[in-house]
């Protein structure tokens, strides 16, 4: 029996339009196709498809600080009042100046008046543009994922959640990466408050889930687990991710980080998932990242991972044996997304 899918259908009206690259406005990676090329393959598969269900600003302040929330919430009108939009290429929400800890001697910044300014509080990087739809899509994306792990708490063995924009870059109060609202960090804290916890998040995209670590880094109600291409090799999101980073105070050894070369392959990106799932043990639920942007032609990664790896690593992670929400995350290549995320799904059956 295919697994049950919640497929947020507001996806579409989240248009980045391209990304601001080292200065330049390049097309980007994350677009409305994703979420259409990943619902067309599961539709085929048979996959059972629900709607998110409604929820409001305190579903989401269960993670998120109240002043991300309100940013992002109201972030394409503030850019529409002020005079950007009337220049050239400024039709998108984008910062260009962020306050450094260092820069306010570590005293909170304050509020600036400037939106453009008012943005670089929030945002992380350049990358990750706000445009007239975006707050509809985050929401429904957030939804998506609270809904998936509603459901499992109510006895779905498992649930998909297969939402656009990602979430893992975006933490407590900043966004990024191309992530607004972290919807698995929202999933896992969810399955707590339901009674599954501990919960462990496997994070199986290419890249770091600093978001969802920096959120979850000093308590043990939630463990964090990631594979990942090494920051060390120059890849984002290069301050996080390191082997080190193995959780603070009641969460000290709850984060595990597993860097990996480029050009690591299935044998030992396998390897690797399997250590993740033994730094699940115990735990009572579970929430998987899917990032697919391992798969070796990916745009996005170095590393070589193949479909039959992915649905191996759903196989491995399935023997956990604990009621599981699964939210997308990155994977780029369109002409074989929905394969992989079909792959690593029927491997979870078959696992299970
Ligand atoms: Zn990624």
């Amino acid at each position: 029996m295919p697994l049950p899918v919640v497929f947020p259908d507001k996806h579409v009206l989240h248009v980045p339009d391209g990304e601001i690259w080292v200065g330049i406005r390049i097309v980007g990676t994350e677009l409305p196709s994703r979420g259409e090329v990943i619902a067309a393959a599961l539709r085929e598969g048979g996959y059972p498809f629900f709607s998110s269900e409604p929820i409001s600003v305190t579903d989401l302040t269960s993670v998120h600080t109240p002043g991300l929330v309100e940013f992002l919430r109201t972030a394409w009108d503030r850019w529409q009042a002020s005079s950007y939009p009337t220049e050239p290429g400024q039709d998108r929400v984008v910062p260009y100046a962020f306050p450094l800890t260092d820069m306010t001697s570590g005293r909170p910044p304050r509020r600036p008046v400037s939106v453009g300014a008012l943005t670089g509080m929030y945002a992380m990087d350049t990358m990750t543009l706000i445009g007239p739809g975006t707050w509809e899509a985050v929401e429904d994306a957030a939804a998506a994922a609270l809904t998936a792990a509603t459901m499992v708490a109510a006895g779905a063995e498992a649930v998909y959640a297969a939402v656009r924009p990602p979430g893992h870059h975006a933490g407590t109060s900043f966004y990024g990466g191309a992530c607004y609202l972290n919807n698995a960090a929202l999933a896992a804290k969810r399955l707590v408050e339901l009674d599954f916890g501990p919960v462990v998040v496997i994070d199986l995209d290419a890249h770091h889930g600093n978001g969802t670590q920096q959120i979850f880094y000093r308590t043990d109600t939630v463990r964090y687990g990631s594979l990942h291409i090494d920051p060390a090799a120059g890849y984002f999101p290069h301050w996080l991710g390191f082997a080190d980073e193995t959780g603070d105070g009641e969460g000290q050894s709850a984060n595990l980080n597993l860097p990996l070369d480029p050009g690591t392959a299935d044998e030992a990106w396998l390897a690797s998932v399997r250590r993740l799932v033994s730094f699940g043990d115990g735990a009572k639920s579970m929430v998987v990242s899917l990032g697919v942007d391992a798969w070796k032609h990916d745009p996005e990664s170095p590393l070589q991972v193949t479909v039959d790896g992915y649905a191996q690593a759903g196989a491995l992670v399935a023997q956990l044996g604990v009621p599981t929400v699964i939210v997308q995350e990155g994977g780029y290549d369109l002409s074989t997304l929905g394969e992989l995320v079909a792959g690593f799904l029927d491997g979870f059956e078959r696992g299970r």
